[in-house]
């Protein structure tokens, strides 16, 4: 059989695709091998609705609701390879699985590269977050670190500062402040340590200091940390499709590649800020667009 549409990646962006597309009736399969790199925290927020929830639950709800629709299935699998032979593309699966689908939608995500900051990964997720509107609200009035040793510290420091007035922006060594930018947010009451970190303290994922080398210890409970971004994927670069300065697959705002018929949704384009509810909704345009694309085929080859 061959498939309207192969769904890559099944986070809120290809599971919004695949609930849109199965309510069309198209041949869909969803494959996912659920590793979202929010899987180091156990609340998401600002999802309407869903406020506060596990990510994995809203999964589970999400997979749950495909279940009424019988032109969609879900392989819980990673796909390996895709190209592109004539006008179908051929997905190969890591259990050696072919299928042929006449359109693709890559909704893989992507990895974040934490600095190399000793037991840092302990506390990613529990008290130290990616997002200040993700987890900014539980954080708000605490002693934060920005911890940022890449473009971007300022941005992040600016940013986070919305939810407490005790901020120290930790650059792990590195000189990524301009001394204008040092001066503003000198101004605005943000202080900046730019002293190696020699380790994180704290028990159970609850920060509760920072330890620079020299011995200097500070106390924080909580703040955010600038993570490198990769794709998840060489799906989309071995197809051809371009990338934007941030390493984001490039879409327009029907979620359209540079490749025809290959479609980009969720943090797999890295376009503005990542959130759940953009995932999903850039889901839900990548799936009306194939859908019509489809539409636009079949009725010019009945004309
Ligand atoms: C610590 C942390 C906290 C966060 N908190 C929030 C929050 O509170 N609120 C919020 O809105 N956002 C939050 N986010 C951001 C949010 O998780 C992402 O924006 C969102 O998950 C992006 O959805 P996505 O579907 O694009 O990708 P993902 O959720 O990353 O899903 C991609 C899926 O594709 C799968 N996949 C990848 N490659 C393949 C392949 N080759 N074959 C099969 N499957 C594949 C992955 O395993 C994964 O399951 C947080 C992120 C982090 C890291």
């Amino acid at each position: 059989m061959i498939l309207d549409c192969a769904v890559i990646g099944g986070g809120p962006a290809g599971l919004n695709a695949s609930l849109v597309l199965g309510r069309a009736r198209r041949k869909t399969v969803l494959f996912d091998d659920n590793k979202p790199r929010n899987a180091v925290t156990s609340e998401a927020h600002g999802f309407i609705t869903r406020d506060g929830i596990n990510p994995q639950e809203l999964k589970r709800i999400a997979q749950q609701e495909l279940k009424s629709y019988p032109d969609l299935s879900i392989e819980r699998q990673r796909v390996n390879h895709v190209s592109k032979e004539q006008q179908l593309f051929r997905i190969e699966t890591e259990n050696g699985d072919i299928y042929k689908a006449k359109k693709i939608i890559l909704a893989t995500g992507f990895k974040e590269i934490l600095p190399e900051i000793p037991h840092l990964e302990e506390f990613y997720g529990k008290s130290l977050f990616s997002c200040p509107f993700c987890d900014g609200w539980e954080l708000r009035d605490r002693p934060l670190a920005v911890i940022a040793e890449i473009q971007g510290a300022y941005h992040m420091a600016k940013v986070a500062s919305n939810w407490t007035s005790d901020l120290i922006v930790c650059t792990n060594g590195k000189q990524v402040l301009s001394n204008s930018e040092k001066e503003s947010l000198e101004k605005n009451g943000i202080k900046i340590n730019d002293k190696k970190i020699r380790s994180l303290i704290g028990e159970n994922g609850s920060l509760k200091g920072i330890e620079f080398h020299g011995g200097e210890i500070i106390s924080r409970t909580g703040g955010f940390v600038a993570a490198e971004w990769v794709q998840a994927t060489s799906i989309g670069s071995s197809l051809g499709c371009s990338v934007n300065e941030r390493g984001g697959i490039n879409a327009d705002r029907f979620q359209r590649t540079n490749i025809e018929g290959v479609f980009a949704c969720g943090d797999t384009i890295i376009g503005g800020p990542s959130q759940l509810i953009i995932a999903a909704a850039e889901g839900s345009m990548a799936a009306i667009s194939v859908n019509g694309e489809l539409l636009e085929e079949r009725f010019i080859t009945a004309s």
